[in-house]
């Protein structure tokens, strides 16, 4: 069976159905295909739940200005489709005299990119607030919330489907053919195929590789993933805390540091780790106790109320890295293909945190950059 559409996505996570939301209008046909049972069941469901402010990131990098946007049309979004959301605040603690020092230049980053709503706090001020957190100094940013994902995910589909949309699971993208004008994708080894104008890539921890069925050499383009995992515990009894605790992140940081984040049930979890995986291993979510020492090291400099024996493993997510192991940051890729001779594909790559905050920027972005034929 063949079907034809103007536009097709490939992943149905948080930003594969943002960007469905943003470009479907009525008249338009477009799909998204998504290889698992239900949408959102991988990066998207296995993360923090964090609306970010956008604090660390160059100015000049998507991940910056599609953060902050995406923070700003987040809290919109949430408020108007009430999707359960709060703006719970975090703190950014500094625990010794170099961190505070880190910490100001995080400060002065974070202004210049525009990120409002952040305050400096002392020893006394961070006490009154969290009385279980110990620091120096502290970076408090207001605009830092929690957000309840699979709400979120629910409602952009049911507004993508109101405008005409369909997600279809259980299909496979297995080959990508090019002909010149349009986009022939063969689903589940043939068993039925899309032709379509416009072909997003937004396959996650795959991308790299619907990338490479397209006909790039993601090594020579850059595109290739080095998947790095991150851990989550929890502890029981939990501490009493009241906003989100970050530590200030390590230069060239892999993740933002092993912090301390409540959900909207007002559970605690701490994490997640950074472990880069083998690109040859099967995505392994499973979590070692024996990371215990570890986070139990991290978490007591700044919550030193909380025992060892306290942490129990969690959780875990996969970060669909371009950044390998002691590169510099790298930001995301949202591309449009048309200098390489593809027009009509559009990757996005790499699109690890904030990749849920910027997720309605992304979409707008690229409703933005593609002109849809
Ligand atoms: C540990 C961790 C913590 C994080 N914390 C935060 C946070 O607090 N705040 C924040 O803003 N961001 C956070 N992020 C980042 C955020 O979770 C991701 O940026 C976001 O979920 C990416 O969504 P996605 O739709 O691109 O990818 P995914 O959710 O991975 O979706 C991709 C989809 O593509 C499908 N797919 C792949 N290949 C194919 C194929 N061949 N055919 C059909 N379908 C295919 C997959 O099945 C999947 O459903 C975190 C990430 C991690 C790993």
């Amino acid at each position: 069976m063949t079907e034809t559409f103007d536009i097709a996505i490939i992943g149905a996570g948080i930003v594969g159905l943002a960007v469905a939301e943003a470009l479907a209008v009525k008249g338009r046909r477009l799909v998204v295909m998504e290889k698992n049972d239900a949408f959102g069941q991988e990066t998207s469901s296995r993360n923090s739940e964090v609306i970010h402010a956008g604090l660390y990131y160059p100015k000049v990098f998507l991940k910056s200005s599609l953060c902050i946007e995406g923070n700003r049309l987040l809290y919109k979004w949430c408020k108007k489709h009430h999707v359960p959301h709060q703006r719970i605040g975090k703190f950014i603690v500094a625990t010794n005299e170099e961190e505070c020092a880190d910490l100001e230049r995080i400060g002065v980053t974070a202004e210049e990119n525009g990120v409002e709503a952040l305050e400096f706090l002392g020893r006394m001020q961070i006490k009154s607030l969290d009385p279980e957190i110990t620091a120096l100094e502290a970076l408090f940013s207001k605009n830092t919330g929690i957000v309840d994902s699979h709400r979120l995910m629910q409602t952009l589909l049911a507004r993508a489907e109101d405008k005409g949309a369909i997600l279809t699971c259980r299909a496979e993208v297995t080959a990508i053919h090019f002909n010149g004008a349009t986009w022939d994708i063969n689903i589940n080894d043939g068993e039925y195929r899309v032709i379509t104008k416009t072909l997003i890539n937004s396959a996650g921890l795959h991308a790299d590789r619907i990338a490479a069925l397209a006909g790039i050499d993601i090594d020579e383009s850059g595109y290739r993933l080095k998947p790095c995992k991150g851990n989550y515990f929890t502890a029981t009894p939990a501490p009493k805390i009241n906003h989100l605790i970050y530590p200030v992140p390590v230069k060239n940081n892999i993740g933002l540091g092993i912090h301390t984040t409540l959900d909207l049930s007002g559970r605690v979890r701490f994490g997640p780790d950074s472990q880069y995986m083998s690109t040859s291993q099967p995505l392994d979510y499973a979590v070692d106790e024996s990371l215990k020492p570890v986070f139990y090291e991290s978490i007591k400099r700044y919550l030193p109320g909380v025992p060892i024996d306290a942490l129990n493993p969690d959780m875990s997510g996969i970060r669909p890295k371009i950044q390998g192991p002691g590169d510099p940051v790298m930001d995301f890729i949202i591309r449009e293909e048309s200098e390489r001779g593809l027009p009509g594909l559009v990757n996005l790559i790499g699109i690890e945190s904030p990749g849920l905050t910027a997720c309605l920027a992304i979409g707008a972005y690229i409703n933005k950059i593609v002109s849809f034929r």
